[in-house]
């Protein structure tokens, strides 16, 4: 059989309020235009983000009801512990409740001014959590990764030559060497084994420890697997501890690759990092056995991570991008390719060339879609990027629309969908307006700006 279908049953529903066009009009006019601000059941398909927003199996929810809520020395901690270990064998692992709380530990101990941390490319909360020790954040991904139509199969790769110069430039003030798989802010584009086990020959080289951040260890080991020479015939289990053999700990948002609502985790092979890092978790997060978690939750996760690296989940996870990517293709929709992992991101610049970079083509898009179809998507381009510290405003390097896909969720209908709701944008987007931004905030204005259509 050639059809690839949603590998599992649906065994408990949440319906979907529908709404109509004329409503949807009302509502995001209300929301200041600003998708963030709709009520989500407004939203008839939620593509806002992959993070949290996936189905836990019958077996997860099992094991919520196992969850042991012992302050110390919980089972269900050590359910999670051996759960994390049987894939990434770090001989410390440290729960948190969420993988931004891993970062800020992490580089409490790593950080501090005058630091530089380079990465393929690091996601904004890393960044964040570097740059707010007065550290500086470096993006090392190869040029193949900026370019939206180089169909390279691994475009989240580090640049090696890069790595090994900026190292021998600035060495003395890098402590750590990161490396995200897949490369979330890069359109969720894979990173080889080849290039992981690279990247942490230069890190060795230069004695520097390396961490991966590895939210999609998963769906990056299936892009391996699927992807490289000589990896077809081997598991996903054994090309995700491949990956992580020679890294000397990571970072984990366990709300995407681990199946779970909440939940993170800091894992590293250094007693004396670990101790430390253990300090600032009890500080900040809680008990070394629950981190910021209740006990249900490591439950949930642990079950979640044997799942995770299912080949026929991973086969329809990705197949469902590629689907659309296809569809959106064969419509003159301009997106970002190969597939990546999480999402499908589509080039609104492009598409809404007459639109000026400011006047928002991403949130034109995002805006259309919602009005349209009931789909929510983001901006990610000139509102998220385009406001300088010195007040100052500049586009983007690019204006995209993201559509992430939370995990087990959505079904084809849903995906076909989405796909006929960009044919009804196709016809009417060239009489799509700009938009003007109205209230921002200083800092991270896409979350809460209000905007006015042109
Ligand atoms: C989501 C994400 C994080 C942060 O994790 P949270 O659980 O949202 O705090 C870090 N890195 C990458 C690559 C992510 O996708």
């Amino acid at each position: 059989m050639k059809t690839i279908i949603e590998p599992f049953r649906i065994k408990s529903v949440e319906p979907i309020r529908m709404t109509t066009r004329e409503e949807r009009a009302r509502l995001i006019r209300e929301a200041g235009y600003n998708v963030f601000a709709l009520h989500s059941d407004d939203v008839l398909i939620d593509l806002l983000t992959d993070s949290g927003t996936g189905a836990m199996s019958a077996a997860q929810w099992a094991a919520v009801m196992r969850g042991d809520e012992s302050y110390a020395g919980s089972p269900s901690y050590y359910r999670f512990r051996d759960a994390v270990q049987a894939l990434m064998p770090f001989k410390h692992v440290i729960p948190t409740h969420q993988g931004r709380a891993a970062e800020a530990i992490l580089f409490d101990v790593f950080g501090g001014a005058g630091k530089r941390i380079p990465s393929n490319t690091h996601f904004d909360t890393t960044r964040g959590n570097i740059e707010s020790t007065g550290a500086g954040a470096d993006d090392l991904v190869i040029a193949e990764g900026r370019d939206p139509a180089n169909l390279h199969p691994f475009k989240g790769n580090m640049d090696l030559d890069r790595l090994d110069a900026y190292l021998g430039e600035h060495g003395a003030s890098v402590p750590c060497v990161m490396l995200t798989i897949t490369n979330n802010a890069g359109g969720g584009q894979p990173v080889s084994l080849e290039n992981i086990r690279a990247t942490a020959a230069i890190a060795r080289a230069h004695g520097k420890p390396f961490f991966i951040d590895g939210c999609r260890f998963a769906e990056n080991a299936w892009f391996i697997k699927s992807r490289e020479p000589g990896q077809q015939d081997r598991t996903i289990p054994d090309i995700v501890r491949d990956c992580f053999a020679e890294a000397d700990g990571m970072t984990m948002s366990a709300k995407k690759d681990a199946f779970g609502n909440i939940g993170g985790w800091l894992a590293l092979n250094d007693d004396a990092l670990a101790e430390e890092a253990r300090n600032h978790l009890i500080r900040t997060e809680g008990f070394p056995t629950y981190g910021g978690l209740a006990g249900r939750d490591l439950e949930a996760l642990a079950q979640g991570l044997s799942e995770i690296v299912d080949e026929d989940y991973l086969r329809y996870r990705i197949r469902t991008n590629e689907y659309i990517i296809e569809k959106l293709d064969a419509l003159g929709v301009p997106v970002v390719k190969p597939a990546g992992g999480h999402a499908v991101f589509v080039d609104a610049r492009a598409w809404l060339s007459h639109i000026p970079p400011l006047e928002y083509p991403g949130q034109a898009l995002a805006v259309a879609l919602y009005e349209i179809a009931g789909v929510r998507s983001v901006e990610i381009g000139t509102v998220m990027f385009g406001r300088h510290p010195d007040g100052s405003e500049t586009p983007a390097a690019m204006d995209l629309v993201r559509l992430a896909f939370p995990r087990r969720t959505y079904t084809q209908s849903h995906a076909d969908y989405i796909v006929e709701a960009f044919g009804e944008l196709a016809e009417v987007k060239d009489s799509l307006t700009g938009y003007r931004i109205v209230k921002e905030p200083k800092l991270m204005r896409h979350f809460t700006c209000l905007f006015e259509r042109l």
